[in-house]
């Protein structure tokens, strides 16, 4: 195994490193020789999930990696995104960096109501087309494991199914798959790894970012929270413990 920088190798990056391996190989992430297309968007998530993969594995077989950061077109007077370049220049990553107006398309007048749903859509559509032109067969995004909690608490709260995004998840008959390597990694642990390996993060210059429906879940998690602090990991839990014979059967 490659000798990590001192700086790197510490207590909560090993302990990271651990959840990111014991995900990869429990739900079989990655195989040998794949190659791996990570999403980075520019925030503390993504830029840890590059440098958690790019890190020397134990257990995990080799494989190769891609960042790919789609600009959604907000304003970026401050030049985040070039220094994010420059970072990932600067530590030997292969990348791509494209600028596009999916951010602004998505709060157009004709769709105001709900911008994250095409937004989301067309970034993905994307980030498959970039996959298949550079020969990825991965694709690694940085959901962490309180973005799996919320989103099946969206996805019944406004959608009206009991759904949630999946760790290994197999599209167009299994010739891409789309991982979460940080799915057992809570959100907070994952922020304090981003501050202590001081990545260049990109701020999220989105209208929406702070009136999304995943930021109302979060807050009303925090508030539930309060009274019990084993709420999150009790859902999550709960997601691998379905009992289908105590749901609603409804009459056909
Ligand atoms: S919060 Fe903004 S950037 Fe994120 S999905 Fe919604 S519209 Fe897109």
């Amino acid at each position: 195994m490659d000798k990590l920088p001192e700086d790197k190798n510490t207590k909560l990056y090993r302990h990271l490193k651990k959840w990111l391996e014991k995900a990869v190989l429990d739900f079989q992430m990655i195989a040998e020789g794949d190659r791996v297309l990570v999403g980075v968007s520019g925030g503390a998530d993504s830029l840890a999930l590059l440098d958690l993969l790019n890190s020397p594995m134990i257990f995990v077989p080799r494989f190769s990696l891609l960042a790919v950061n789609i600009d959604m077109g907000f304003d970026d007077s401050y030049g985040g995104f070039d220094i994010l370049e420059k970072y990932l220049s600067a530590n030997d990553y292969q990348y791509i960096m494209e600028k596009t107006d999916i951010g602004l398309l998505a709060h157009s007048d004709f769709n105001k109501k709900n911008p994250c749903f095409l937004c989301s859509r067309l970034r993905r559509k994307r980030i498959f087309e970039i996959a298949a032109a550079r020969g990825c067969n991965k694709i690694a995004f940085a959901h962490h494991k309180d973005d799996i909690i919320e989103t099946l608490l969206i996805n019944m709260f406004y959608g009206r199914e009991i759904s949630t995004m999946m760790p290994n998840q197999r599209i167009f008959g299994g010739k891409l798959h789309i991982i979460r390597p940080l799915a057992y990694l809570p959100e907070k642990v994952i922020k304090k790894y981003s501050q202590e390996r001081c990545f260049p993060t990109v701020k999220n210059k989105c209208p929406t970012s702070e009136s999304s429906r995943r930021i109302y879940v979060k807050r009303l998690l925090n508030e539930l929270e309060r009274d019990n602090k084993d709420i999150r990991h009790n859902i999550f839990k709960a997601m691998g413990h379905v009992k289908p014979d105590y749901l609603m059967q409804y009459p056909k």
